[in-house]
């Protein structure tokens, strides 16, 4: 199943909608290029919210789990990648104080070590070079993000060691992994600019307002990927989560074509690395290529 020669990046997102919203557009290129691209998916989003208003209605909410499933298969075939469920339950977002706690049997309450093993044996089988996952804050404080960061950094580190969960496969190592980085303050800035010269209002005036720059995370991106060619790629997949992604919404706020003048990347942040590589860089397969003889 594994050609020598190819490039292969794995994605591992939260819940379905998070891989048309986070990194898309890399995907879609890499997949243009002719790399092997699995994004691989640790809860069905089953206490996900109905966020667009349009799709707010019974029936929608009767059947929402399966409806996520099906806009996911949408989506991945928007973006041209392979992508499978890890089979966990969405923890949702606890909200109030103070907060309720988790619910029983959800994806965060899940012991590390138990719940990186479905991710353990898909390292093994699809033998990714690269994979991405969000920050040590989750990118979004959202308990299942958190967790899906636990659970890649845990899984890149126990997949090449032939001691760790020896009943999953073939031991095998990936060589770098990726945070994303793309939500910064700079990048707001620079959007929240752009549309103001266009003198109409922008969208980000009082998300920048309330911004605290100790918060921002742009001193940590290594890798800036150009990619604005497949935004509206990523574009076409937000919009098939259609419970999810209001099209009038935030997403949306910045027309395309003033991103792919203003900010053309996607960011990242190498977080670990075997291959040596000098940063910055452009491109996660850097030092990757020539190992596998792709150019
Ligand atoms: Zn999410």
């Amino acid at each position: 199943m594994n050609e020598p020669d190819q490039l292969r990046l794995l994605a591992v997102h939260a819940h379905p909608d998070d891989e048309s919203s986070k990194g898309a557009a890399t995907m879609a290129k890499y997949v243009a290029e002719g790399a092997r691209v699995l994004v691989a998916t640790c809860t069905g989003g089953e206490r996900g919210s109905v966020l667009n208003p349009a799709m707010d209605r019974p029936e929608v909410w009767e059947r929402l789990p399966q409806i996520r499933v099906e806009e996911m298969a949408r989506a991945r075939e928007i973006l041209g990648v392979e992508q499978e469920f890890l089979g966990f339950v969405d923890s949702g977002l606890p909200e109030g104080d103070p907060l309720p706690p988790l619910p029983d049997g959800c994806f965060a309450l899940v012991p590390v070590e138990e719940a990186a093993a479905p991710l353990v044996a898909l390292i093994r089988r699809f033998k990714p070079q690269v994979i991405t996952t969000y920050d040590e804050r989750g990118g979004y404080p959202h308990p299942d993000h958190i967790k899906t960061h636990e659970i890649s950094v845990h899984a890149f580190d126990a997949a090449g060691d032939p001691d760790r969960y020896p009943e999953l496969g073939e031991p095998w190592q990936p060589s770098k992994l990726y945070y994303h980085m793309s939500f910064t303050l700079p990048r707001t800035k620079a959007l929240h600019e752009a549309i103001l010269a266009t003198g109409v209002e922008s969208p980000y005036t009082e998300w920048l307002a309330n911004w605290d720059p100790a918060h921002d995370i742009s001193h940590r991106v290594t890798t800036r990927v150009p990619c604005a060619e497949y935004f509206p790629v990523r574009d076409a997949a937000l919009i098939a989560h259609a419970t999810q992604i209001d099209p009038e919404g935030r997403w949306f706020a910045c027309p395309p074509e003033t991103q792919q003048q203003v900010w053309p990347t996607e960011d990242y942040e190498l977080a670990r690395t075997l291959v040596d590589v000098p940063v910055p860089e452009g491109d996660l397969f850097t030092g990757i290529r020539s190992e596998v003889g792709v150019r």
